[in-house]
Parts: C-alpha cells; structure tokens; sequence
C-alpha cells in the first residue's frame, strides 16, 4: 500500500485532500470537529518530516459558481490554527500568482488551507484542467478524504495522475481501507451484520453483498417495516417503502438459499405520533395495529440481536435499531452499542461501526471508545461494502 507512513516528506511541498466537512451550529461555531481532529495525525507527520503542507477540502454544496460567505473555510482555518498550536495560512483564492507565490514561499512545517474547492464548479465534475492547476502547487499529493473517496473528483482523484510517483494515502485513509478489506475479505467468523436506519433503499447494495459475507444478518430500524409488510403483516403509520417490498422479499429468499440467518424482529415499540413524549405500546408480535407508528425494537429482540452479536468474532454496524435521536426511543440502539462493545473487550471480537447516524448513536451511547473501528465515511464506507471500486482508492492505488 503506498501510504506516507515509511517516506520522509523532508523539503517536499505536499498538497493533501482532506475531509474539512464540519457542521457549524447557529452561531457560526464548529459543532463538531471531529473530521478536523482526525486529519491531524497525517498533517502533523508531515509536518515533522519537515515538509510544507498545502490541504485542498471542501465544505457544504455551494451552488453558484465563485466565493459564497456561507460556505468559506476561513473558520475552518482559524480552528485549525489553534489545533495545531501555529499559525495556517489561508488563501481565499485556490489558483493563480498569489496562490502560486504563497505556496512558493511556505517554509518548512508551514500549513496552508485553500478556500473550498467546491468554489470551482468543475471539482465536482472532475475538471482536468483544475486538477492540473492544482497539482502544480506541490511535489506530492496524498489523500485522507476518505469520506469523499466516493467522488471522481478533481482534488480527489483526478489530479493524482500528475503525481505517478508521488501519490499516497494518508493515515486516516490507510486506516480505512486496511480495516475495510479485513471486514469484507478477511473476517473471522461468525460474522455478523446489525442494519438498521430508515431506508432499505439506502440499504440494498450493502445488504446484498453482505448475503455473501455474513453468517448473521440482523435487521432493525425504520426499513424493517418494509419487511413485515412483504410478510403480510399489518404495519400502521410506520415507515415503508412501498417500492420495495419485492426487494425485501427478495432478499429474504436470497438469505435462504445462502443459508444466511437473516433476524427481523419479533416485537416493537410503538407510538401515537413520531414525537419522544408521544403515548406509547409495547407490542409482542410483527402485527402494528392502526394508528401506531413503530419506533423501536421491543426488549425480546433486543435480547435476541445482543445474543447474535455477543456470540460473533466480528461485527458490522450501520444504521440505528429504532428513533435514537428521541430518548424514549433510544433503548435498542444503546444495548446494541453495549453488547457491540462488549464482544470487542471481553470475546476480542472485531467491531466496525460506519454510517453517519451509527456513529453519532454509537457516541451517544458512550462507547466509542470499546470498539474495534468507526468509520469516518458513509456513503464512501457503504460503497466500499457494496464491492464498489472507489476512485479516490483506486487513483492512489493504480
Ligand atoms: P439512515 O440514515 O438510513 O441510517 O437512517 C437513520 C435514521 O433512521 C435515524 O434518524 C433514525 O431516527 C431513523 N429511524 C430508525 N428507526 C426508525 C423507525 N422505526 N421509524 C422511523 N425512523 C427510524
């Protein structure tokens, strides 16, 4: 694997795709640095080879074409500033003399961010030209966006061509793609996959794929509700996705002719309205009767998913079991974190959580820490589940 670990960047000026997507709360303040606090450990290895560190990243979907106030990096910059204990040099412009002049005279263990990228419209289209531009600001390009791995973008996989001998992936993006293909080409058994979330549509690549990876394949969240129609059960105000009830039938016979246990579970929590204070019912069978909407797995299954996962040697987790953001609905996804963390610690087990909303429930829960490997991408993450080939790997890679 051609990563930055073992070369020393000593004098080198190395441009870095990095995943700066942050969320910023109503005050214009970072609500959550944490794809900011994982690109430190490739930028400060550079930074200690003694190179010049040049990260090209975007932020948001900005629509018109040229600098939109709303979408600069220009906090991100300050952020990352006061992470790194020195001053980042930002550039409101990506291209052109000044860029170019600055780049130039950027000393060693300096770091520079470029405005969002998404300022250019032909990133998103995987303009060559940009990607040209872009590559003569350094001697070498490294990608740790995992998160954008998905994209054929210029700053993520189109300019790695002008760097044949100099392209690497970058820790953070190491550790992806090494824990990756242990899951999907490596994994020890049983192997187990808890899916959950709303949409089974967002769901049917990985889950078809998983149908020959997996011993276990344990289903919660919103999209069950699609399953149990498929079976013939009533499902009242809860979600489903009408479209595909031939597809979760599919996937059901699928299961069984790959001998794959494929859980539904057996009972639910369910509630008036989709509110956390709204009346509750416990119901103990797949049947929702009229004007109850399912919120949350029911206490047999959970004990039932918490047995799979606590008699597997390694576990997959992507999507929440029921509505975690509402604390009356929380249960399931926190025993599921629980039991997950437990097969980690006490049965060595090897647990990846991924997917944005796992991740977020997997932290709630306060159990992040317990557990093999959190994903930093989603849809880069499922994609690479599917089997997909990713550009953003496979520009490093060829
Ligand atoms: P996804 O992004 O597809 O992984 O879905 C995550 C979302 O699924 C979360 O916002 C959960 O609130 C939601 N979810 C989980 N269970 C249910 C359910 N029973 N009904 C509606 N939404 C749900």
């Amino acid at each position: 694997m051609r990563t930055i670990k073992n070369v020393n960047f000593n004098g080198k000026k190395v441009l870095v795709r990095v995943d700066f997507n942050v969320p910023f709360d109503k005050q214009g303040n970072i609500s959550d640095d944490t794809r900011i606090r994982e690109a430190l450990p490739t930028i400060n290895k550079l930074v200690s080879d003694g190179a010049s560190v040049i990260l090209m990243a975007h932020l948001g979907r900005p629509k018109k074409g040229g600098f939109e106030a709303e979408f600069t990096l220009k906090p991100v910059a300050e952020y990352l500033s006061k992470l790194l204990g020195k001053q980042v040099v930002f550039t409101q412009e990506l291209l052109g003399k000044e860029v170019s002049d600055l780049a130039s005279s950027l000393k060693k263990g300096d770091v520079m961010l470029l405005e969002n990228i998404r300022f250019y419209p032909e990133e998103t289209k995987g303009g060559e030209e940009l990607a040209k531009q872009l590559s003569l600001l350094g001697d070498a390009y490294v990608n740790d966006a995992f998160g954008a791995a998905h994209r054929e973008h210029s700053s993520t996989a189109v300019i790695a061509k002008y760097f044949p001998n100099d392209k690497y992936f970058g820790l953070l993006m190491e550790n992806e793609v090494v824990n990756l293909n242990k899951l999907m080409n490596n994994a020890e058994h049983p192997f187990t996959a808890v899916i959950g979330g709303s949409k089974i549509s967002s769901k049917i690549g990985i889950l078809e794929s998983l149908l020959d990876k997996a011993d276990n394949l344990v289903i919660g969240g919103g999209m069950r509700y699609t399953f149990y129609k498929a079976l013939g059960h009533t499902i009242g105000n809860s979600l489903c996705e009408d479209d595909k009830i031939q597809t979760a039938q599919l996937l059901m016979q699928k299961a069984e002719e790959k001998g794959v246990n494929l859980y539904l579970p057996c009972d639910s929590v369910v509630a008036k309205e989709f509110s956390n204070e709204a009346e509750t019912m416990y119901i103990d069978s797949m049947d929702i009767p009229d004007g109850w909407e399912g919120m949350d797995i029911g206490e047999k299954s959970i004990k039932q998913y918490c047995e799979v996962v606590l008699q597997s040697k390694t576990i997959l987790w992507n999507g929440p079991m029921g509505v975690f953001e509402f604390p009356a609905f929380a249960k399931a996804t926190n025993e599921i974190a629980k039991a997950v963390a437990k097969a980690t610690v006490d049965n060595r087990a090897f647990s990846a959580i991924g997917g944005g909303d796992s991740v977020a429930a997997i932290n709630q829960s306060g159990f992040a820490d317990k557990v093999s490997y959190i994903s930093t991408g989603g849809g880069a993450m499922l994609e690479f589940l599917e089997g997909k080939t990713l550009p953003g790997i496979a520009a490093i890679e060829n």
